[in-house]
C-alpha cells in the first residue's frame, strides 16, 4: 500500500488525461492521494477531485509564489473551503526565496495567516520552504504546537535536525533518485523512518529514467525503492510505515469503511 500525499492533479498538464492518470496509480497500487491546492481555485479543483475520487483527500491553501494576488477575500473564500469534508491540511503555504515570484513580506503575511487558519480549525500545514529555512522556524515556532510536514525536503542538516526537534515530518519527492541528489541522500538517511512520508510533487520532479516527461502518483513507488535502498530496508516496511505515518498525519478514513 503506498500514499502519494502531495500532488497537483488539478494542473492543467492532466487536463487530457486525468481520469486515466488516477486510474493507473489506483490499478498500480496507489491507495490514497492527497491532492494539494495551492491557490484558491486549485484548492477547489482539489475539492472537488476528493468529492469525485473516495481515495483522493484534497488540502487547501495558497502557495507563496502566488502571494502577491492573495487578499482578504482570497482567504474568506478558503476558509469556507477548509471546513469541507475531505480537506484534510492547510497548505502548501511557506516562503520562496529561491524563486521570490511574490514579495517577500507579501509571502511572510500569507504564511502567518494560513498558519493561524490551519491552528484554528485544528488542521496541519503542508509546508513549502525553498531557501527560507530560517524565516519558516521563526514563523512555526511562535505559533506552537502545530502538525506540519515539510514538502519537497531541501533544507540543510541543521534545518531537518530543528524540524525533526519540532515534531514534524519530512517528505522527499522522486528528486531523491537524481545521480547528483547525494546530499539529499544523507539527509534521508538520518530521518526516522516513523517521521517520514513519500510524495511525487506531480506534474512535477518525475523520477530519474522519466526526467523531463510528467511525473505521476504511481511513481512513488520509485521514491519507496529508492529509500529502501538508502535504509537498506524492504520496500514493504518504507511502504507500511509511510502510509501509517500518513494514515495517522492526515486522519485518513479506511475507505472500505466509508
Ligand atoms: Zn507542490
Amino acid at each position: 500500500m503506498f500514499i502519494d500525499t502531495h500532488c497537483h492533479l488539478d494542473f492543467p498538464e492532466f487536463n487530457q488525461d486525468r481520469d486515466q492518470v488516477i486510474q493507473r496509480s489506483r490499478d498500480n497500487g496507489i491507495d490514497y492521494i492527497i491532492n494539494i491546492g495551492s491557490s484558491l481555485s486549485g484548492s477547489q479543483k482539489s475539492y472537488e477531485l476528493a468529492q469525485k475520487y473516495d481515495f483522493i483527500y484534497a488540502t487547501c491553501g495558497i502557495h507563496p509564489h502566488e502571494a502577491d494576488k492573495a487578499d482578504e477575500k482570497t482567504l474568506g473564500s478558503l476558509w469556507e473551503i477548509a471546513k469541507e469534508d475531505k480537506i484534510v491540511a492547510i497548505g502548501e503555504t511557506g516562503l520562496d526565496y529561491y524563486k521570490n515570484y511574490s514579495k517577500p513580506e507579501n509571502q511572510m503575511s500569507l504564511f502567518i495567516s494560513l498558519v493561524k487558519l490551519a491552528k484554528e480549525i485544528d488542521l496541519p500545514l503542508v509546508i513549502h520552504s525553498r531557501e527560507a529555512q530560517e524565516d519558516i522556524l521563526k514563523v512555526l515556532k511562535s505559533s506552537l504546537s502545530l502538525k506540519a510536514v515539510i514538502h519537497c525536503f531541501s533544507g540543510d542538516a541543521d534545518f531537518l535536525k530543528d524540524c525533526l526537534d519540532l515534531g514534524f515530518f519530512i517528505s522527499f519527492t522522486c528528486n531523491l533518485t537524481y545521480k547528483k541528489a547525494e546530499n539529499l541522500r544523507n539527509l534521508a538517511k538520518v530521518t526516522p523512518l516513523e517521521r517520514l512520508m513519500l510524495e511525487t510533487d506531480a506534474p512535477f520532479l518525475s523520477p530519474e529514467g522519466f526526467r523531463g516527461k510528467r511525473n505521476e502518483p504511481l511513481y512513488v513507488k520509485n521514491l519507496a525503492q529508492e529509500i529502501s535502498r538508502i535504509k537498506k530496508i524492504s520496500v514493504e516496511e518504507v511502504a507500511r510505515i509511510t502510509t501509517e505515518n500518513a494514515k495517522k498525519f492526515f486522519k485518513l478514513s479506511d475507505p472500505a469503511l466509508s
